[in-house]
């Protein structure tokens, strides 16, 4: 069987990169690496993340620098509860503007920004923000309620990109082409998915 038609994982390359792998795991990931441009740029782009992560000090509030040390923690000691303790939900359209315009017979501004609520869960929820940039679309948003912080990663056919939650929790990518995409957020003790997203007005 061809590794190449068996890509990796976000979940996998994450572990990789944090170093959360057994060395059989990391092995058979470095083996496919090295035959997969994709997901060999893909986990780049997740250490620049997590890179930037760790050497990110111009942090000031302190219960940010708390969680942050928290989650530098558990990367240290990758084999202990946490895999358990973490949970993963799929985020629910709650508010789709675009579908608002079709309900209520408006037609679409040309490039207008179009905007998406999602409930994460009872305390949170997540805001998105699609709008044309540079001949593709920038996806920007922010986590509403409870947040400590996380990473944002935007997965599909026609690229990939991520990115970290400042303080307010905000984030925004680079422009993608337009396409179908999923939008991933890494948050401090869960996992969001946004499994379909696609970019267009
Ligand atoms: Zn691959």
């Amino acid at each position: 069987m061809s590794p190449l038609l068996h890509h990796l994982s976000s979940e996998r390359l994450l572990d990789f990169v944090d170093g959360r792998l057994t060395p059989a795991e990391q092995s058979s990931v470095e083996a496919h690496l090295a035959s997969c441009a994709a997901c060999s740029s893909q986990a780049a782009a997740f250490k620049r993340v997590i890179t930037v992560m760790r050497s990110d000090a111009t942090q000031d509030a302190p219960e940010h620098m708390v969680n942050r040390a928290i989650r530098l923690f558990r990367t240290r000691h990758p084999r202990t509860a946490e895999p358990s303790l973490r949970r993963r939900v799929v985020a629910a359209l709650r508010l789709d503007s675009a579908q608002q315009r079709l309900a209520f017979g408006m037609r679409a501004a040309p490039q207008a920004a179009r905007e998406l609520l999602f409930d994460i869960d009872d305390e949170s929820e997540l805001e998105v923000r699609i709008e044309p940039a540079e001949g593709g679309w920038r996806v920007a948003g922010q986590v509403l309620g409870a947040c400590t912080g996380g990473q944002v990663l935007l997965e599909g056919s026609a690229g990939q990109a991520a990115t970290e939650l400042n303080a307010q929790c905000e984030f925004s990518l680079p422009p993608q082409p337009g396409a179908i995409y999923k939008l991933l957020l890494r948050l401090e003790d869960v996992d969001v998915e946004v499994p379909i997203l696609e970019l267009r007005a």
